[in-house]
């Protein structure tokens, strides 16, 4: 059994568009966006302030399939396919007869999954005539992906990093810096939502949503600048399948199929990716009994314990409502160093799939999921980011269950970032200071 699964697979020419699949719900699924003032569903004129019409259909379209520009799958080769990988050690640690598989998004030029959108989304808006992006960055992971893509593709970008980050994890931001990225800490006095925010509460951390309100308002005011999210988007869904497109045809080259699929989920973007190729078949009924499942923290614990329904998608109610499990726009949560895992919401089509049950949820604490990663660490080699260290603890949890009930089960996991840039807190949780 070959370790290290990343030969003569190629870098897919499309990505896979899961809404194709969902629309047997047709009479449940539209739930479109609304706009934030009148209530009604937004039209594409509204969305043209923020984002580029190509994005804009790649968000609605039923097409099955999307192309990838040339353009975009000739930077995708600095990295893709990524490797798939069998992590032996960590099944013989565990002494589990399932076969553990992972995707390991962290060898991206930035670290993470991030950039396979932050590519896409700088080509389109290049090409639209678009000189600057706009964005937020919790922990600075999609601020780093999105600065290289607007340099690569000559565009000025803007980051509003959440503050607790931007203080934890001064490293992500040289890192932004160097890709020649403006970055602020969030809130700031850039913006009148920063400086409403900032006048409710001056130590406020910060939190996602106050960085895309900032991040939002730069975008609308400055002329030829558009804003860019990296996740929760469905056309950031899309970008994102080429995860599991490469890694179907990888485990088919070893003759597996997963018997379930496992992802951290912040927005959803990585589990998504990894996943969507695989839900195609489960949903159109070849694979009835695959299971996905999606890993939160419990300090933002939004599909586990929040509410299915339309919600803001930042804090000062200036994106358009989406309807998605929320534990609400103005939730602060707590400043783990899961960063990218504190959003309130959920990308309205993994939030879909968790209310039609055809995905499943679970939350853990920080102190645990670390300990998951530093044997994950000592056993596989690879420091996972502290996001993906999330759905290590639940294949961990899978591995084990397998082993109690004898069955030898096929696990596949997304990694979708390294942590190299977060030994701040593995040190705080060597050290025994780290909090539940
Ligand atoms: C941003 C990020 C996440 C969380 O975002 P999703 O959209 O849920 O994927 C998870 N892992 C890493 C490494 C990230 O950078």
């Amino acid at each position: 059994m070959k370790q290290n699964i990343m030969q003569k697979v190629k870098i897919p020419t499309t990505y896979l568009n899961l809404s194709y699949y969902l629309n047997k719900y047709v009479h449940e699924l539209p739930a479109p966006p609304l706009d934030p003032k009148t209530k009604q569903p937004i039209g594409p004129a509204a969305l043209a302030r923020l984002f580029p019409m190509e994005l804009i259909k790649q968000e609605v379209t039923l097409d099955e399939f999307v192309p990838i520009p040339d353009e975009v799958r000739e930077l995708y080769a600095m990295y893709r396919p990524s490797p798939l990988l069998r992590a032996k050690r960590l099944e013989e640690a565990l002494g589990t007869p399932a076969e553990i598989y992972f995707k390991y998004e962290g060898v991206s030029s930035v670290g993470s999954h991030k950039l396979n959108t932050a590519l896409a989304q700088a080509y389109y808006n290049k090409r639209e005539g678009v000189g600057m992006l706009t964005t937020e960055t919790g922990a600075g992971q999609w601020g780093s992906a999105l600065a290289l893509a607007c340099k690569l593709f000559d565009l000025k970008c803007k980051v509003f990093m959440v503050k607790s980050s931007y203080e934890q994890k001064p490293y992500r931001k040289t890192v932004m810096h160097l890709y020649g990225a403006d970055v602020s800490a969030s809130p700031s006095r850039e913006t009148q939502a920063g400086r409403s925010f900032l006048a409710k509460d001056p130590h406020t951390p910060g939190s996602l949503g106050m960085a895309i309100s900032e991040a939002i308002e730069v975008a609308a005011t400055t002329d030829g600048a558009h804003y860019a999210l990296g996740s929760v988007l469905n056309h950031v869904m899309l970008h994102q399948s080429i995860i599991g497109l490469e890694a179907k045809e990888q485990l088919a080259r070893e003759g597996a199929y997963p018997d379930v699929i496992v992802g951290c989920c912040g927005g959803g973007s990585n589990l998504a990716g990894v996943s969507f190729a695989f839900l195609a078949d489960k949903i159109s009924g070849k694979k009835p009994n695959l299971r996905v499942v999606a890993v939160e923290p419990d300090a933002c614990p939004s599909l586990t314990k929040g509410e299915y329904r339309y919600d803001s998608g930042d804090t000062a109610g200036m994106t358009p409502m989406l309807k998605m499990y929320t534990v609400g726009s103005d939730f602060v949560p707590s400043p783990i160093h899961a960063g990218g895992l504190r959003y309130h919401g959920d990308s309205p089509l993994i939030s879909f799939l968790y209310y039609k049950k055809l995905i499943e949820a679970v939350a853990y604490g920080q102190r645990e999921v670390f300990e998951a990663a530093q044997l994950f660490a000592q056993t596989e080699g690879i420091i996972p980011a502290p996001e993906s260290a999330h759905a290590i603890q639940q294949v961990i949890v899978e591995a084990k269950r397998a082993k109690e009930e004898g069955k030898k089960k096929v696990i596949l996991f997304n990694l979708s970032g390294h942590g190299l840039l977060d030994l701040g807190a593995y040190e705080e949780f060597l050290s025994g200071r780290m909090k539940g």
